[in-house]
């Protein structure tokens, strides 16, 4: 008899430094954007050689902010993967512009297609989103050349991918989010990078109302008054969060080290189960190990299979349910068929990964799992 095991899907890794970071602030007397914003953005640059890092509200801030700073408006077309958060065509629709949900390359590798975006260019694509699904770098030498062949804005969402070599190199920015379930955390938070010093001041100026200086700007410097130049938003960073952010940003590496590692396990231990149960991006060693997505086989009924699951205290999810099947975006787009998208958003199961996993827990997972889908009668096939 196997010893039972309590495996979270994802965990926070917060605790005395972080709460150390947040009484310094406290005790600063300071808590809006300010000198803990400056730095956390400074240092948030520097570990992705990047010139300009403008921190925000949210990884969904982020993405807005950087599509309206690209102009982008009513009547544009932005092209992104279904596979991905809602989160992405919801940013695209604040500016008017339209999403274009576009397939995955094969279950095996579900990242946005080349050839199907190529498929769904029109004259009124500006802009093309890539995301790093699960934390695996999309090809970005390929998709910069898409971008500059086309004429488009080439856009990343890297949330699942901080600190991964190669993230926001190719992009004329690159958008990271700082939600409690992602590599790491400031609560609610995300930051803009990019090598663009004019977007990266129109970001600056969209997050803080429009406004030409900010309050500790006017504090320090020469500005005792402001002009408003466009209509922004506040989606400011706040010096608690970024104080976590740089507390946080300092143990990313060896964090996405440890997921990389446990992910190596999940693969060799599906490997020898016999259960049919692969894991995508095989051979795919660029990725900050974010999710780990599994691919189940055919025919396996993943509502039961993952109450079964949870029985035995492993916790699982889905990522994604595909952006063009909600009523929301069936409503406005109609319906649309995307057919790997929505094979492998059927089969796919997320296990726990997390730096609080021991491997021994990784190894329970794959055993639960594959205990349950052998156990036939049990109603897991449907
Ligand atoms: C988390 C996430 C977002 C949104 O970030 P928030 O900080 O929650 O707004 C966007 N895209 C992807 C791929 C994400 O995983």
């Amino acid at each position: 008899m196997i010893e039972r095991r309590e495996v979270a899907l994802a965990a926070p890794a917060v605790g005395k430094a972080e709460a150390d970071a947040l009484r310094d602030v406290v005790d600063s007397g300071w808590i809006t954007m300010g000198e803990a914003v400056r730095r956390f953005e400074h240092a948030f640059a520097q570990r992705h050689d990047m010139e300009h890092a403008v921190s925000v509200s949210s990884g969904t801030a982020g993405l807005h902010l950087s599509l309206a700073a690209f102009g982008l408006g009513s009547g544009d077309e932005v092209l992104i993967p279904s596979l991905t958060f809602v989160a992405c065509a919801n940013a695209c629709w604040y500016t008017g512009a339209k999403p274009v949900s576009v397939d995955i390359e094969s279950v095996d590798r579900p990242h946005m297609s080349l050839s199907d975006a190529q498929d769904r260019l029109t004259s009124r694509t500006k802009a093309v989103m890539v995301v790093h699904y699960g934390g695996w770098l999309c090809p970005m030498e390929a998709w910069r050349a898409f971008a500059r062949e086309h004429e488009l804005i080439l856009l990343e969402d890297a949330c699942h991918a901080p600190a991964l070599n190669g993230v926001a190199a190719q992009g004329d920015a690159a958008v990271f989010s700082f939600y409690g379930n992602k590599n790491m955390t400031t609560a609610e938070g995300g930051i803009v990078l990019t090598h663009n010093p004019d977007l990266a001041g129109r970001i600056k100026r969209l997050r803080n109302h429009g406004m030409s200086a900010s309050t500790s700007e006017r504090q320090v410097g020469q500005n005792f008054t402001y002009d408003v130049t466009d209509l922004g938003f506040n989606y400011r960073m706040d010096e608690l969060r970024a104080a976590i952010g740089l507390v946080q940003l300092d143990k990313l590496l060896d964090w996405n080290r440890y997921r990389v590692a446990l992910l190596q396990r999940y693969r060799a231990a599906f490997a020898a189960s016999g259960s049919g149960v692969t894991l995508p991006f095989d051979g795919l060693e660029a990725t900050a190990g974010h999710l780990c997505p599994a691919l189940l086989p055919n025919g396996v009924n993943r509502k039961n299979l993952m109450q079964a699951l949870r029985e035995a205290g492993v916790q699982t999810s889905v990522h994604y349910p595909p952006i063009h099947t909600f009523s929301y975006y069936e409503s406005r787009l109609g319906s649309q068929k995307l057919p790997k998208t929505e094979t492998f958003a059927a089969r796919e199961l997320s296990l726990p990964l997390h730096p609080g996993l021991e491997l021994e827990d990784v190894d329970y997972v794959v055993e639960q799992l594959t205990s349950v889908l052998n156990s036939h009668g049990g109603g897991y096939n449907r």
